[in-house]
């Protein structure tokens, strides 16, 4: 994959995507003659990020600082309280959401992994239980394995589909740990999904907006876990729905990161809350901590920032915190079945 411009919201300074650092991504940053870079990169690669920050320097000859708080999507770039002096943005490991305006040009390096040995993962795939209509999901480092894969698997008899997902997804058949359109477009035509990616992140939100199941290939270690049990992920969350139906006093949580805000949302949640006579606050951060949760006369929470934390995080807040779609089942406004994922579309 080559360095490509993704058009994003209107209005809003492009994006450049790059699928790993090198020499194309200096050139460009070069043309720019940025006055200073504010480079962000996720947990994982912050033991390098000061050698990367070294090197951009020089390659390029602009001043660049370092993003330190925390990053888990392309959705919490760098404000410019942050960094206000930046007039470029490089954010590591991720794909842009193309529907989110961006404060300044910003080069997303998404870090692809090169295919490696297709035919093998392929075999891997064909040697286990796995249905034979599937749909393909990617996590975007493994992106470049999608053709090369689907007609591997082709080839082994399967029927491979790859959907397209909504304006929240710059690629079809990419997962994003709040959107998994691309998987939805294509559900009904499919026995089972295959999602190809590292770690458990993923196939849990998978198994949350899809009724398949959902075998998980890790390219890296061409291993395959089976799928996750949907209908105990389901039910504890049917459950936690239960336990807060006669909660009167609730947190409506909103985020004012970029790509995590929802207040209009937030706003209906309210109104709907109060019409069904709870009491329902505004609460208002950039960065979730558990703890500003903590001591408030509070009965229950709605999250409506990053899906993930109300499905992922439950454990670390002191109270319930439920997803927008769990809040109208709470308040009788929605059935508990068939569950619904929270999509931030
Ligand atoms: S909202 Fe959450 S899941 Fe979606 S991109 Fe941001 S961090 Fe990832």
């Amino acid at each position: 994959m080559a360095a490509e411009t993704i058009s994003t919201a209107p209005q809003s300074p492009p994006a450049r995507v790059f699928p790993r650092l090198g020499p194309e991504l200096t050139a460009a940053l070069r043309a720019l003659t940025p006055r200073e870079i504010v480079l962000q990169v996720p947990a994982g690669l912050v033991r390098d990020a000061h050698g990367m920050a070294a090197r951009l320097r020089e390659e390029v000859g602009s001043s660049v600082v370092l993003a330190v708080r925390p990053c888990f999507g392309a959705c919490d770039f760098p404000s410019r309280d942050e960094a206000p002096r930046a007039d470029v943005a490089v954010v590591l490991g991720h794909a842009p959401i193309p529907n989110v305006a961006l404060l300044r040009p910003t080069f997303f390096v998404e870090m692809r992994e090169p295919p490696g040995d297709v035919e093998r993962l392929a075999e891997t795939v064909a040697a286990t239980a796995v249905p034979r209509r599937i749909g393909l999901v990617l996590s975007v480092q493994h992106l470049d394995l999608t053709g090369p894969l689907a007609a591997a698997l082709a080839h082994r008899g399967f029927d491979v589909r790859l959907g397209r997902g909504d304006r929240r997804l710059a690629y079809a058949a990419q997962a994003l740990g709040c959107n998994y359109t691309s998987a939805e477009a294509v559900a009904a035509d499919v026995e089972a999904f295959l999602f190809v990616g590292t770690g458990r992140f993923h196939p849990l939100g998978l198994a949350f907006a899809v009724d398949r199941p959902v075998w998980s290939l890790d390219p890296l270690r061409n291993a395959i876990d089976p799928p996750i049990d949907r209908g105990a992920l389901v039910r504890r969350r049917q459950l936690l729905v239960a336990s807060v139906r006669d909660a009167r006093r609730w947190g409506i949580l909103v985020s004012t990161f970029a790509g995590q805000n929802r207040s209009p949302a937030a706003r209906a949640l309210q109104a709907r809350a109060q019409a069904r006579g709870r009491d329902a606050e505004l609460l208002v951060f950039d960065r979730l901590d558990p703890r500003d949760l903590e001591g408030r006369a509070l009965d229950a929470y709605v999250n409506t920032a990053c899906p993930r934390i109300a499905l992922d995080d439950a454990s670390n807040y002191p109270k319930p915190v439920l997803t927008p779609p769990e809040f109208l089942m709470a308040l009788g406004e929605l059935p508990l079945e068939p569950y619904r994922f929270d999509t931030y579309h």
